[in-house]
């Protein structure tokens, strides 16, 4: 299993979606997940930097865990995910202060996200509760953004999540370079 937190850690960093020290990943198994720790740097993630807790109950390791740990429990509660991704792409990121949602304008994105929706005040949801919200937005979508924060991917496995928060910012990227040209974004790809 650290393998596969290494592996992800290290492809977020050298791509530029997460800063040395922000996101964090987390797997469940049964009634416990295994989290990155608290300020671990996803690209050098070292056996040190796992936390294993319980998803409903806490325990010695639990204020060791990931700052957003409750997202990821509140994920793992109301869904069928085994694997979440926590990430800060930029693009992403930029466009989630100016958009409502994100339909993505390619087919690779559109075809594996379809939409993603923006969470933000505006929308009523009170800081205590964007875990909730976001989990069970999480339900419906492969990737949930929070404006000016990041992306929580959910699946099965680790690299599947990854695999979405990778595909959502290159469909952002993309929708950021089409609204420099002079083309109607909601083009239809072929
Ligand atoms: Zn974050």
């Amino acid at each position: 299993m650290l393998f596969q937190f290494q592996a992800v850690g290290q492809a977020l960093f050298t791509q530029g979606l997460v800063s040395p020290q922000g996101g964090n990943l987390s797997v469940k198994l049964g009634e416990h997940l295994v989290i990155t720790h608290r300020g671990s740097l996803l690209g050098f993630i070292q056996e040190g930097d796992l936390v294993e807790t319980g998803i409903s109950k806490n325990n010695r390791a639990t204020p060791l865990a990931s700052t957003e740990l409750e997202v990821h429990r509140c994920i793992y509660k109301n869904t069928s995910a085994l694997a979440v991704v926590h990430a800060h792409p930029p693009y992403a990121v930029a466009l989630s202060f100016v958009e409502k949602e994100i339909v993505p304008p390619d087919v690779e994105g559109r075809a594996l996200l379809s939409k993603v929706p923006i969470l933000s005040a505006e929308m009523g949801v009170k800081p205590g509760e964007l875990a909730d919200e976001i989990a069970r937005l999480m339900g419906e979508y492969r990737v949930v953004l929070v404006r000016g924060h990041g992306t929580f991917a959910a699946s099965q496995l680790l690299e599947e999540a990854y695999y979405y928060t990778v595909v959502l910012e290159q469909s952002c990227r993309l929708l950021y370079l089409l609204k420099a040209l002079p083309v109607d974004p909601g083009i239809t790809p072929v």
